[in-house]
C-alpha cells in the first residue's frame, strides 16, 4: 500500500530519491515467512519506513544530496540500517536532504527540492525535509532522520510531526556520512510520540564501531510515551526564545502548550539562558570547521564522481575539478568558511571563541537543569517559508535553527512534536522539548502527554 501511495503522489512531494521497490517487498516477504515459521516479531516488523539518504545501504544507491556521490552504491550497511533491518522493518527507500545536510529547507538537494505536503509551494524542512514529506503524506509511517542543528526537529515542526534528536552518542554514527562529528546525531521520525519511541529504541543503544556511541542502557522511552503525565514536572520556559522574527500563529500555539502543561499539573517557570544568543554563531563556526575536514575525503579517488580523468591531469588537478563539479554552493561555502576559520593565525580568533561559546551554553543548560527538568520552546521562529524565499539569502536560511542549535552543542536530548496550526496561515507548529542529556525518555513522558 505505502508503495503504491508513492507511486501515486511523490511525482509531487519529491520525498524519496530512491524507491527500493524489490528489496521492500523482499524484507515484507522475510516477516511474513517468519510469522508463518512462527518466530517471534518484534513491535516494529513489517512496518514500512522512510530512510534519509545520509545512511549507508549495502547495495542500494546513498548520495547525501550530492552530486559527488551520484552513482555510489555501498558495500555495508550503517548500524542504524543494520538495526532496522534486524527489527524486520522494511526499507522503502532514501529520502531526499539537502547536500551533505546542509540546510534548512532541502533546497540544497542537487537533486531538486522536496514540496510540505501542506501547502506544495512551501519548503518541508531541511536537512531532512524528504522524510517529514514522506511522514506528512503517508508515503511512509516511520523515518529516520539526522539532526546536527536541527535538521531532524525543524522539518518535524513545519510538517505536524514528531522528530526527536536523541542524545548526542545515543544513536551511533556508524554509516551515517559525516558532516560535523561533535554534533551529528541520527534520530527516530514518526507521527506520533509512541510511534517515535519504538523506532527510537529499535535503533539506540552502543556500537563499538562508533567511538563517541555512549556505553550505557537506553533510556525508556517506550514506558515514557506509554506513560505520558507532566504531574509534578518543573518546566522552563526560556526567555531568549521569542520576540523580534518570531511569527505571532507560533508563540499563539507555542503560549497554550504552556498553558496545558500548567493544567496537566506541571509547575512553569521563565528562565534565562544568556549565552543562547551566541548559539547561531558558534554553530557557523564549529559546523563548516568540520565539515571542511570531513569532506576532504571526497577526493574523486575514492568513490563516486571523477571529474577530468583522461590521463593528462595529476591527482590534485582531478579532486580539483570533481570538487568543482561535485559539490553544490551551500557545501562549497562552508567548506573555504570552516577551512578559513581552522588557518593558523585566525584559529583561535574563530574556531576557539566558538568552542568557548560552546562551554558557557553548555553551562547554561546545567544550570537551568538544577531548576527545571526539561525545557521548552517554538521549534522554529515560523511556519514553512515558501520555496525560493531564503535560497539566496543564507543568513535568512541560518535563523530557522535559532531554537534548535543550543541542544546540538550542549549534546542534549531534544524533541519537536506538533502543537496546533498557525492562525494566519493553517500551517503547522511545532513545540520543542529539550531534556538533559542521557534524559531522553523525559521527552517523551512530557510527549505523550500533551500530545
Ligand atoms: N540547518 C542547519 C545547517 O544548515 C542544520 C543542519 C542539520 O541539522 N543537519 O547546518
Amino acid at each position: 500500500a505505502h508503495l503504491d501511495r508513492i507511486a501515486a503522489i511523490d511525482e509531487k512531494v519529491h520525498a524519496f530519491l530512491h524507491v527500493d521497490t524489490d528489496g521492500a517487498l523482499a524484507a515484507a516477504r522475510a516477516v511474513d515467512d517468519k510469522r508463518a515459521r512462527g518466530e517471534k516479531l518484534g513491535p516494529l516488523a513489517g512496518v514500512p519506513l522512510a530512510l534519509k539518504d545520509i545512511f549507508t545501504t549495502e547495495g542500494v544507491p546513498t548520495t547525501v544530496g550530492s552530486k559527488i556521490l551520484e552513482g555510489w552504491i555501498p558495500p555495508y550497511d550503517a548500524t542504524v540500517t543494520k538495526r532496522l533491518k534486524a527489527a524486520g522493518i522494511v526499507i522503502l527507500g532514501k529520502t531526499n536532504m539537502d547536500e551533505f545536510a546542509m540546510g534548512s529547507s532541502t533546497e540544497n538537494s542537487a537533486y531538486g527540492p522536496t514540496s510540505n505536503p501542506w501547502d506544495l509551494t512551501r519548503i518541508p524542512g531541511g536537512s531532512g525535509g524528504g522524510s517529514s514529506a514522506a511522514l506528512a503524506s503517508f508515503q511512509a509511517p516511520l523515518a529516520i532522520g539526522t539532526d546536527t542543528g536541527g535538521s531532524i526537529r525543524q522539518p518535524a515542526a513545519v510538517t505536524g510531526t514528531v522528530g526527536v534528536k536523541p542524545t548526542y552518542g545515543g544513536v551511533s554514527r556508524y554509516g551515517m556520512v559525516a558532516f560535523s562529528s561533535s554534533l551529528d546525531q541520527g534520530g527516530p521520525c514518526a507521527r506520533t510520540v509512541l510511534d517515535a519511541a519504538l523506532l527510537h529504541e529499535a535503533i539506540a543503544g552502543h556500537d563499538p564501531l562508533d567511538s563517541t556511541s555512549i556505553d550505557a542502557p537506553v533510556p525508556p522511552v517506550v514506558e515514557a510515551a506509554r506513560n505520558g503525565d507532566v504531574k509534578g514536572l518543573r518546566v522552563g520556559v526560556v526567555k531568549e526564545f521569542a520576540g523580534e522574527g518570531y511569527q505571532a500563529g507560533v508563540m499563539q500555539r507555542f503560549n497554550e502548550s504552556v498553558e496545558l502543561l500548567r493544567e496537566l499539573g506541571a509547575e512553569v517557570v521563565e528562565l534565562s539562558c544568556p549565552s543562547f544568543s551566541y548559539a547561531l554563531a558558534a554553530y557557523y563556526l564549529i559546523a563548516p570547521s568540520e565539515c571542511s575536514s570531513n569532506l576532504a575525503r571526497f577526493d574523486g579517488l575514492r568513490y563516486g564522481l571523477r571529474t577530468g580523468d583522461d590521463g593528462t591531469r595529476s591527482a590534485e588537478e582531478v579532486t580539483s575539478l570533481t570538487r568543482e563539479a561535485g559539490f553544490g554552493p551551500e557545501v562549497k561555502r562552508r567548506i573555504m568558511l570552516g577551512t578559513y576559520a581552522l588557518s593558523s593565525g585566525y584559529y583561535d580568533a574563530y574556531y576557539g571563541s566558538a568552542q568557548k561559546v560552546r562551554t558557557l551554553i553548555t553551562r547554561d543548560f546545567e544550570r537551568a537543569f538544577t531548576d527545571v527538568d526539561v525545557l521548552v520552546s517554538p521549534t522554529t521562529p515560523t511556519t514553512a517559508f515558501p520555496i525560493g524565499e531564503r535560497a539566496d539569502d543564507p543568513m535568512a536560511m541560518y535563523l530557522a535553527d535559532l531554537c534548535t542549535i543550543p541542544a546540538n552543542l550542549a549534546g542534549n536530548a531534544a524533541m519537536s512534536l506538533p502543537c496546533g496550526l498557525a492562525p494566519e496561515d493553517g500551517l503547522p507548529v511545532g513545540l520543542q522539548i529539550i531534556a538533559p542529556a542521557l534524559a531522553d525518555d523525559r521527552l517523551y513522558r512530557v510527549g505523550a502527554a500533551v500530545e
